[in-house]
């Protein structure tokens, strides 16, 4: 679905987006044709009884939803932190269709993340200021980082990523790591934090998934299942991000990290097929690139799409990707004061933030902190020695809450509310899940608090 920006540069960009809407289309095939498919997985997530399962396990989720007390004065904003739009060479995303998409889902930031060309400057021309209710920020997708700079870059070269994480957070820039899986390995000093979920991560672990290349017919059986539960088919290639958390948490020991999450919006996924005037299917992807032409009269099953219909007339239509659908599908949620990007800047060096799959249930409302003699200090705090201090969380639902301390789960808990006394310094971290169709999907990762021992220094605030 989100597509790995990185691979799509130049040439290869029409091929791998044929290629990726074809291994999405072959997983509906195989769920059709598949009875042992192992529980988990995309594939059985796609099979239309288990898509409207989730659909209304979903649903029911909503009829639990309570109003919290708020635990603090910010206010939860949602943010995505990877967005593309038309400047990047893969997506044609203009800002009125992306404006729409953040405003029918609830977004209230994007931060852009271009793919940097010569005949543009992301700095300068990118997306800024607050529009239709939404604060844009400008930046890239670039070397590995995604970068939000405070000024234009465009002309200034670096010869490694850590002189490029140094120039971005010069002039008080934000930097994160992105793409995490391809640089488990890396250690850059400096960093405001990293992705902790990216969606292309899973769909290439999926070695069932990636394997399951077939005909381009089958793309036609994606049709039911996007027009039914549109949301569950893009959300059923998630899962527990377990590699990105271990090294994540493994950063952490070093530095504070803020973790957010990666939507890689591009809406570039999909294919549109328009009757031309030899009667003929021209198939093109949504950046306009040609797929391939079919003549009705000789495919068998593209006869009762084209039944009806004159030259001119859209045939086949399938859209994957449309900005609302990635959006709705995962956010940063942001405790900021006010919708500037100055309340951006502080919340994601503060680490005052957390992903949530909104796809599943809004969680605003979510609150993770420490609490002593009546003093709050929410997720991404720093405390120096651990005396007295209690965690504590609420969820505006019922959830499986799992508590993870330098990576190892050290409490688990069904409930509204959470809470552990710590007697030991270290960081503490939450994860949230909601049972959706008998399986437990991630719906809350939390930044940690930072619990110091006694007489240390609070590091890197
Ligand atoms: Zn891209
Ligand atoms: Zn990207």
């Amino acid at each position: 679905m989100q597509i790995h920006c990185l691979k799509l540069h130049g040439r290869r960009l029409n091929l791998e987006i044929i290629v990726r809407s074809l291994v999405i289309a072959a997983l509906a095939v195989l769920v059709l044709s598949s009875q042992s498919l192992v529980a988990g997985d995309g594939l059985a997530r796609m099979a239309i009884d288990k898509l409207k399962a989730t659909h209304e396990a979903v649903e029911a989720l909503q009829a639990e939803l309570r109003p919290v007390e708020p635990r603090t004065d910010y206010t939860d904003y949602r943010a995505i932190l990877h967005s593309h739009s038309h400047w990047s060479h893969d997506s044609r995303g203009q800002i009125e269709e992306i404006l729409a998409a953040a405003n029918k889902v609830g977004v209230k930031v994007i931060c852009f993340t271009e793919h940097p060309a010569s005949h543009y400057d992301y700095f300068r021309d990118g997306h800024r200021g607050l529009k239709d209710g939404v604060l844009l920020v400008p930046g890239a997708e670039t070397g590995g980082f995604l970068a939000f700079p405070t000024r234009s870059i465009q002309d200034e070269k670096t010869d490694t990523p850590q002189a490029f994480a140094d120039l971005v957070r010069r002039d008080d820039g934000l930097i994160f790591l992105c793409h995490l899986e391809e640089r488990m390995d890396w250690d850059i000093n400096g960093l405001t934090g990293s992705e902790i979920y990216n969606t292309h991560a899973d769909v290439k672990e999926d070695k069932r998934l990636m394997a399951s290349l077939v005909s381009p017919l089958t793309l036609l059986s994606l049709i039911p299942a996007l027009r039914d539960y549109p949301q569950e088919t893009f959300a059923a290639i998630q899962d527990y991000p377990a590699d990105y958390l271990k090294r994540y948490d493994e950063l952490c020991q070093k530095a504070r990290l803020t973790g957010v999450a990666a939507n890689d919006a591009h809406h570039n996924q999909g294919v549109r097929g328009v009757i031309q005037e030899s009667g003929k299917l021209l198939i093109e992807d949504l950046l306009g690139k040609k797929v391939v032409e079919l003549d009705p009269q000789k495919v068998a099953f593209l006869k009762p799409l084209v039944q009806d219909k004159k030259p001119g007339d859209a045939a086949l239509e399938i859209d994957l990707d449309p900005y609302e659908r990635s959006f709705h599908h995962v956010s940063t949620h942001l405790f900021m004061r006010e919708q500037t990007q100055e309340a951006v800047w502080e919340a994601l060096k503060a680490g005052r933030a957390y992903v949530a799959f909104d796809w599943i249930a809004d969680p605003t409302g979510f609150a993770f902190y420490a609490e002593k003699d009546g003093r709050r200090e929410l997720m991404g705090a720093e405390i120096v020695d651990p005396t007295g201090w209690t965690l504590k969380a609420v969820a505006p639902l019922p959830g499986f809450f799992k508590l993870v301390k330098d990576g190892q789960v050290i409490k688990e808990d069904r409930a509204r509310e959470f809470e552990f006394a710590i007697s030991e310094p270290g960081n503490y971290r939450l994860e949230v899940f909601q049972n959706l169709a008998g399986e437990l999907r991630t719906w809350i990762l939390t930044n940690p608090i930072y619990v110091r021992p006694a007489g240390a220094d609070a590091a890197g605030k």
